[in-house]
């Protein structure tokens, strides 16, 4: 369990257009990025599509008001089998991605490619509340994979289940994870109430926003700072901004929640692995922490009566 240091500080930075027609969301999760990355060797196109979404779970993470966590999960019928972001409202954030050991990725493979090659790609949101009432199951949003990047697919989820007009502009490689989030807020007769926007105004409010937004190329989102980049595109704008958050990397497994994930597999499993290893190794899937299990650990994981808690994936036996 760590939590990134002060220094190298992430920033996600809200504002609202001052009518309140649109309000968006900078963030650069670099930082946070760079220590998912320190635990993994992904190939390029792999790390593109992982910081991408990093970014966009803590953008959408901090638009929600939702005590809980998201999590944003791509299932993949190509060689990539599983990219997953998990994201609490501190915005407190873990990832990882699987891929099939045997495929060979090339260096310009895209999301299509990689994660829809046979159309049965789907795109999975989680909001789990952190205060669960007993018997209470996480929301769940399952769509197929409508998009060529991240940023569409999410785009077009937000869309269809949220019914929220939403762009993202998400860039990443192997040291930076930045983007910027707009979405039109519901027309409410126009916040200021002097003079109040038509419908037809906060529309416009809304479609310039885009277009400046539309302005901002990958090179520009990885290369420059999010208050450059503020600047530059909104300086014309009567902009509010908010105070920044920060967004962290933190692992939330636990020797007491990967036992529990033994105890879901089962004596049967557990068992065969002791004989064949005389202990059982697991190693977080998120942070790379490495728990170990001898014979009589095991014994006591069998021998209590406590409910087995669901688990979202805590790691996987070694064999
Ligand atoms: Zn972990």
């Amino acid at each position: 369990m760590s939590i990134t240091p002060i220094t190298g500080q992430d920033t996600l930075q809200k504002f609202i257009f001052d009518n309140a027609a649109v309000r968006g969301e900078f963030i650069d999760i670099s930082a946070t990025w760079r220590e998912v990355l320190s635990r993994h060797a992904y190939p390029a196109p792999v790390k593109k599509l992982l910081g991408e979404m990093v970014a966009a779970a803590a953008l959408l993470s901090a638009n929600l008001k939702f005590n809980g966590s998201i999590i944003m999960q791509i299932h993949g019928d190509g060689p990539v089998r599983l990219l997953v972001v998990e994201c609490d409202a501190e915005l407190h954030l873990r990832a990882t991605a699987k891929i099939d050991p045997e495929a060979v990725i090339a260096d310009d493979a895209k999301l299509p490619a990689l994660l829809n090659a046979h159309g049965k790609g789907r795109f999975i949101i989680t909001l789990d509340p952190a205060d669960k009432m007993p018997g209470q199951q996480p929301y769940q949003g399952i769509v197929p994979l409508d998009g060529d990047d991240v940023g569409t697919v999410i785009e077009n989820y937000m869309l269809r289940s949220e019914q929220l007009d939403t762009k993202l502009w998400l860039a990443a490689d192997d040291n930076v994870s930045r983007g910027l989030l707009l979405q039109k807020l519901p027309y409410n007769g126009g916040k200021t109430e002097a003079a109040p926007l038509t419908e037809d105004e906060a529309l416009e409010t809304w479609n310039r926003a885009v277009i400046l937004g539309s302005t901002l190329k990958e090179e520009e989102l990885l290369s420059t700072t999010i208050d450059v980049l503020m600047q530059r595109l909104f300086w014309e704008e009567t902009i509010r901004v908010f105070d920044p958050l920060h967004p962290a990397f933190h692992c939330t497994c636990t020797r007491e929640k990967v036992g529990n994930m033994l105890k879901m597999l089962g004596r049967a499993e557990v068992d065969s692995v002791l004989e064949e290893q005389g202990h059982v190794g697991v190693n977080c899937d998120f942070c790379g922490q490495h728990y170990d299990y001898d014979k009589v650990d095991c014994a006591q994981l069998f021998a209590t009566d406590a409910p087995v808690e669901a688990l979202i994936s805590a790691g996987e036996v070694k064999h």
